[in-house]
């Protein structure tokens, strides 16, 4: 009898104890969420700072109009030179990304994941296929190609993507041989890419979204050196929008906004 009033009596209090248990486990769930949403609420997007940089490029009617602006300025001046060239070999550099593809949606994929640029993602959409000319570009295109004059492409994508790439070019419509477009790994500089492209034909004009597309002169002082070769621009210079990315970034943008003092 005594056994059995102990063992209710201690079941009791287990059965407390364990009640407490499961409140005090049920409030350590509740913080814990409580902490979780105040760490995932505090987690910064890191393509935050690009958002409007690349709203604008991949949606304002401004940009698609500075492409045709640029491109037919390219092209008027090249059906110019090619009057005055008498030679065999005439040839344009260009870039790739933001001067023929337009990769702004891989840009939006990384703003809607929070996610930053690594090589596993940035191939994973090169290989896709997914990105389409940018505009004045085929209409460029064909007026090479009516005045017999070849493209080159010097790209920063590795030589690994440049099948894909080629591939992905004539599924546009514009088709290449693999040697007239130069990836990045064997060669790092475009200085050198650039030079060994001259060795091989006499280049009218450079077309691109980044300084350093045109010439090594832009690597410092980037703002100084355009005021130096401002005459090429418009000339033989061609140089398109890029509000997303690029060495004005590490350059011009790492001084930040500059104040009005008023
Ligand atoms: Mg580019």
């Amino acid at each position: 009898m005594n056994f059995h009033r102990e063992y209710l009596s201690t079941h009791k209090v287990s059965g407390a104890i364990e009640e407490n248990m499961r409140i005090s486990n049920y409030k350590w769930c509740q913080l814990l969420t409580f902490f979780l949403f105040l760490s995932c609420a505090h987690k910064e997007n890191p393509q935050r700072p690009f958002y409007y940089g690349n709203l604008y490029y991949q949606q304002a009617g401004e940009v698609k109009a500075l492409y045709h602006q640029v491109y037919n300025l390219a092209a008027d001046s090249l059906k110019s030179k090619m009057k005055k060239y008498h030679g065999t070999k005439a040839c344009v550099i260009l870039d790739a990304d933001e001067t023929i593809l337009d990769n702004s949606p891989y840009q939006g994929w990384l703003y809607r994941n929070s996610d930053v640029y690594t090589d596993r993602t940035w191939d994973r959409w090169v290989r896709s296929k997914a990105g389409v000319l940018l505009p004045g570009v085929s209409g460029f295109f064909q007026v090479m190609k009516d005045l017999g004059v070849s493209p080159f492409i010097l790209t920063n994508r590795r030589s690994y993507l440049i099948d894909p790439t080629l591939d992905h070019l004539k599924a546009l419509g514009i088709s290449l041989e693999r040697s007239q477009i130069i990836g990045r790994d064997k060669i790092h500089s475009k200085k050198e890419r650039r030079a060994l492209v001259r060795k091989t034909c006499d280049v009218q004009l450079l077309i691109g979204d980044n300084l350093s597309d045109f010439s090594h002169e832009f690597s410092d002082n980037r703002v100084d050196a355009v005021q130096e070769n401002k005459e090429h621009f418009g000339r033989d210079y061609f140089i398109l929008p890029n509000p997303m990315y690029g060495d004005w970034i590490k350059h011009e943008g790492r001084n930040g906004l500059l104040p009005g003092n008023f």
